[in-house]
């Protein structure tokens, strides 16, 4: 049913053959440690390049990982644009969709989708500046995680540059509900996630995660999760002209109790574990690490941006602090 979906992430192909062994020591040549406690501002060392197609589109995308310097946060450039309309800022508040990816669009109305796995690479790598160029409307799907990134990044190297890192301090708790969804920040130390899900399928079921955040756990525990739907979903889904570039390759389809996937699941835990990537990625759009407590049941994309926005929206509820800071702030 999904026959003629599988093509076109060649970059993922042959990034899957060699990625085990190359994921975490291609960071070499001095570069920082993933685990270490990050005081500064972090970009890559040289730009780098993938392929890839598009979820929805199903179009071929070209995405290179530029440097940018201190300050500069995570900018997508559309270069099939011109001047002027091509910039959009990785930010919560660029946020205009939601609904099947976390959409991004600037005031002309130039979008970038699917940024979300992209952006919890780059933030469980610990890089703070980077320009995204990318020729297209929608941030390549690769293999559905973020471990392709992931390795990416590792490959083009991360250096330290010289300006403080800081941290988005959660100073009050905050909390969002939508149904049966619920999502709440609080204070605390590092940045903490305990997540919940609870779906009729047997192939899912109820599950449940807690992870402290850092590059390491990151990288370990998280990034290789792939993004998930289900098989009745993804057909009204491409009835509708979206999913196109969907296949077993970048995705764990469910039909009914049954995982579609020939090879099976990467965790036994691996929807839950990415529900907990996709909300890495949605929070890395506040602009900083968050320092504080998040916990959620049901998450999605739109929860999560409702989340930031209500942090955000009284200024009470948080501070923006040196890392190297934090001890003398009490939360
Ligand atoms: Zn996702």
């Amino acid at each position: 049913m999904l026959d003629g979906m599988s093509e076109a992430n060649g970059f993922g192909a042959r990034w899957s053959a060699t990625g085990n062994a190359a994921t975490g020591n291609a960071a070499t040549g001095g570069a920082p440690r993933s685990d270490a406690p990050r005081l500064l501002q972090r970009t890559l060392k040289s730009p780098i390049q993938c392929r890839g197609v598009g979820l929805h589109s199903g179009e071929t995308v070209s995405m290179t990982l530029v440097p940018a310097g201190p300050d500069h946060g995570v900018l997508f450039r559309r270069t099939d644009l011109k001047n002027g309309a091509r910039d959009v800022p990785a930010r919560y508040d660029a946020v205009v969709d939601t609904r099947l990816c976390t959409v991004l669009s600037n005031d002309h109305g130039t979008r970038v989708g699917t940024v979300e796995h992209l952006m919890a690479a780059l933030a469980g790598c610990g890089v703070d500046n980077a320009l995204v160029e990318i020729d297209g409307p929608e941030v390549p799907i690769m293999d559905g995680s973020s471990e392709p990134f992931v390795f990416l990044i590792d490959c083009a190297g991360v250096v330290e540059q010289p300006a403080a890192r800081r941290t988005l301090v959660v100073r009050r708790p905050v909390a969002v509900e939508e149904g049966a969804a619920r999502a709440e920040l609080e204070p605390g130390e590092g940045f903490s996630i305990t997540l919940g899900i609870d779906f009729d399928s047997a192939a899912i079921g109820r599950q449940e995660m807690a992870i402290e955040f850092s590059g390491a756990a990151f990288k370990r525990e998280i990034c290789q999760a792939r993004t998930f739907g289900f098989l009745h979903e993804v057909e009204a889904l491409r009835a509708a002209g979206l999913a196109r570039g969907g296949s077993l390759e970048n995705a764990v389809v469910v039909d009914g109790d049954r995982i579609m996937n020939e090879d099976g699941l990467r965790f036994e835990d691996e929807f839950v574990r990415h529900k907990a990537l996709d909300c890495i990625g949605d929070m890395a759009l506040a602009g900083h690490e968050l320092t504080g407590r998040l916990r959620g049941r049901r998450t999605g994309h739109g929860l999560n941006n409702k989340l930031l926005r209500a942090l955000f929206a009284d200024a009470d509820n948080w501070a923006l602090v040196p890392v190297q800071d934090l001890q003398a702030l009490a939360v």
